[in-house]
């Protein structure tokens, strides 16, 4: 029996072991969801199917206007996730990612301002706020009249979290919370804002999570930020001057606030990860039109293999990047508590395969593509977000890898601990030993433990299966060996946990296409999956690929001459070798 609270696919899979009921069967929306999303989308298409010259002219403006926002309140969006009894439409964790994914398709900018209330604005208050909390700001929240931002970088303080400088002081029944939050989504629309400010003065990372609201004296915003991408959404600093916030407005336990903003990011990866995939869909929409009108050498370039090869990975990088997105919804919606690794690998993989995508759709449409005009360049310049915000990409490959790696990094602990402790009780020493020396031998043999293969798939996908089973067997022996290596030095050690991250990302992307493609074939029979089989053979040879490579990379790379490289042009500041 699968504990919820604990039970994670990667991390059983850094240990060898396939944990498949936690991916199988795969999620299906439930007929009354998919009659609520079809009404929502019948919204969103009335809404904003015909707003494309409004979008562009807004993007150049760089920001929304009022009546648009306005718009957005009448037709519920910002609603999705609040629980019907505070006026809100309720939808889980899957139907919200859907219905973020269609936004995307439309417009990012309408998506990430809708996706920033919803995903981290008031996120922190559904997952810890008290009912009191909960009752007092929900259901303004459903109807828009409060907008919701996250407020945790700063100047000072982005990849590290931990070292914001805001304070909050206790006073009496308040706390005084002075400071300056950077970059801050729908800042310049927001009358709630989920605050993250230092509550002890010693040492980094005593954090508490506050409720903050425009109507409290000190509180300002600052203009619109003029961005790359994502122009329209509002970007802005707040500012906390001296702001009185009653103590009733701490969200969780005082202190605990970094846990409370890392369990938001996760909670909130699924709706960027829906964005990034509606996004993929609009774009293979537009490429296949430019590749059937647009004619060169006598012909539609969509005769020609490189542009079919083009348009082939963006469904593949789609379906894989949507089986991804879609299987951590569902894991929340079923109850696992234990996602945050899944959850930023559906980000990581999601936000690459749509900047791919996009790159590959402006070359398609090549010198169109380029002008203003068009789409494409604006899309591009919106994607490019979603690999920076929530967590930049780099972070997160270092945190999938070593929070993956937790297991290992606990059994090789207690190993060495154990081997002290079998001179003083050799029992308990060696009942761990000989559980490690097990699943060494059966790694090293290739003779995988009970869970090392799936069981529950449809036969025919026996040979992807088995694909899977030995990369994972290979993936369990590297992060064995490279944390016997390296022990408490895995933390610097960034080039081999990206690769072992690089792994494990297109792994879980595997394991999803295969849960999915599986369940297609058990509900609905062979023929009717039969391109979606096909999809998952190429995603498969392809992921082989790479983790090979990845495999290969960890013993035989250039990273000290590369490293030294670097370090040499840091120091003298700028490239050495011009030939004049
Ligand atoms: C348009 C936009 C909207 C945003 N919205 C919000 C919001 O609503 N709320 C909010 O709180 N924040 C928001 N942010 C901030 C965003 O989350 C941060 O930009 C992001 O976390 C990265 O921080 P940084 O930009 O300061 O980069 P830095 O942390 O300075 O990182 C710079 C580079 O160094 C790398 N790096 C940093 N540390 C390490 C390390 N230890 N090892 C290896 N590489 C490292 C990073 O990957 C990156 O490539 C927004 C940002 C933008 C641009």
């Amino acid at each position: 029996m699968l504990d919820k609270k604990t039970a994670s696919f990667m991390r059983s899979l850094c240990m060898g072991e396939i944990e498949e009921e936690i991916l199988l069967p795969y999620p299906e929306p439930k007929p009354a969801e998919k009659e609520t999303l079809a009404a929502v989308f019948q919204t969103l298409r009335s809404m904003l199917g015909s707003r494309e010259k409004e979008f562009r002219a807004w993007d150049t403006a760089g920001e929304f206007p009022a009546s648009f926002v306005d718009e957005l309140r009448e037709a519920g969006l910002f609603s999705l996730v609040i629980p019907e009894a505070h006026g809100g439409l309720g939808l889980g964790a899957s139907a919200y990612s859907r219905v973020v994914q269609e936004l995307g398709k439309y417009d990012a900018s309408t998506a990430v301002t809708v996706g920033a209330h919803s995903s981290i604005g008031m996120r922190g208050l559904l997952l810890f706020g008290t009912d009191e909390q909960r009752a007092r700001y929900l259901p303004r929240l459903a109807t828009g009249e409060l907008v919701a931002a996250f407020c945790l970088t700063e100047p000072g303080a982005g990849s590290d979290a931990a070292g914001i400088k805001t304070t909050g002081v206790r006073d009496g029944d308040d706390w005084i919370l002075n400071g300056e939050k950077l970059w801050i989504t729908n800042g310049g629309i927001a009358d709630f804002f989920t605050v993250f400010a230092k509550t002890s003065l010693e040492g980094r990372g005593h954090i508490t999570a506050f409720i903050v609201t425009r109507d409290m004296k000190g509180v300002t915003t600052g203009p619109h930020e003029d961005k790359m991408g994502i122009r329209a959404s509002s970007t802005t600093t707040v500012v906390l001057e001296d702001v009185r916030v009653p103590a009733a407005n701490v969200l969780g336990e005082v202190g605990k606030g970094f846990k409370v903003a890392m369990r938001i990011l996760n909670a909130g990866r699924t709706g960027l990860g829906g964005g990034s995939v509606g996004g993929m869909k609009r774009l293979i929409e537009l490429s296949v039109g430019q590749a059937r009108d647009r004619v060169q050498f006598g012909q539609p370039i969509a005769t020609y293999a490189t542009i079919q090869q083009k348009i082939g990975q963006m469904v593949i990088d789609c379906y894989a990047a949507e089986s991804v997105v879609n299987l951590v919804a569902g894991l929340v919606d079923r109850g696992f508590e234990d996602y945050a690794v899944e959850a930023a690998i559906s980000k990581v993989f999601s936000t690459e395969a749509l900047w791919r995508t996009a790159d590959e759709a402006l070359q398609i449409a090549a010198g169109q593509g380029y002008m203003r005009e068009m789409p494409y360049e604006r899309v591009l310049r919106d994607s490019r977000i979603n690999r920076i915000f929530e967590g930049t990409n780099e972070i997160l490959r270092l945190f999938i890898a070593l929070t993956a790696m937790q297991d290992v990094a606990e059994e090789l602990k207690d190993l060495s601990a154990s081997m002290r402790g079998v001179f003083a009780d050799p029992i308990k020493g060696f009942g761990v030993l000989s559980d490690y020396a097990k699943r060494r031998a059966s790694l090293a043999t290739g003779l995988r433990r009970e869970k090392g293969r799936w069981t529950l798939l449809h036969g025919s996908l026996a040979a992807e299966a088995a694909l899977f089973e030995e990369a994972a067997t290979a993936l369990a022996r590297a992060a064995d060996r490279i944390l016997r290596q390296h022990g408490k030095k895995i933390i610097g050690e960034q080039l081999a946990t990206r690769r072992l991250a690089d792994i494990m990302i297109d792994l879980f992307a595997l394991a999803a296409v295969l849960a999915r493609v599986s369940t297609k074939i058990e509900d609905h029979g062979e023929a009717s999956a039969a391109t979606e089989r096909e999809i998952l053979r190429a995603f498969a040879r392809q992921a082989k690929r790479r983790v090979d490579a990845a495999l290969a990379g960890i013993d035989e790379n250039e990273d000290a001459l590369v490293k030294a490289l670097a370090k040499h042009v840091l120091e003298v500041g700028k490239y050495e070798w011009d030939c004049l």
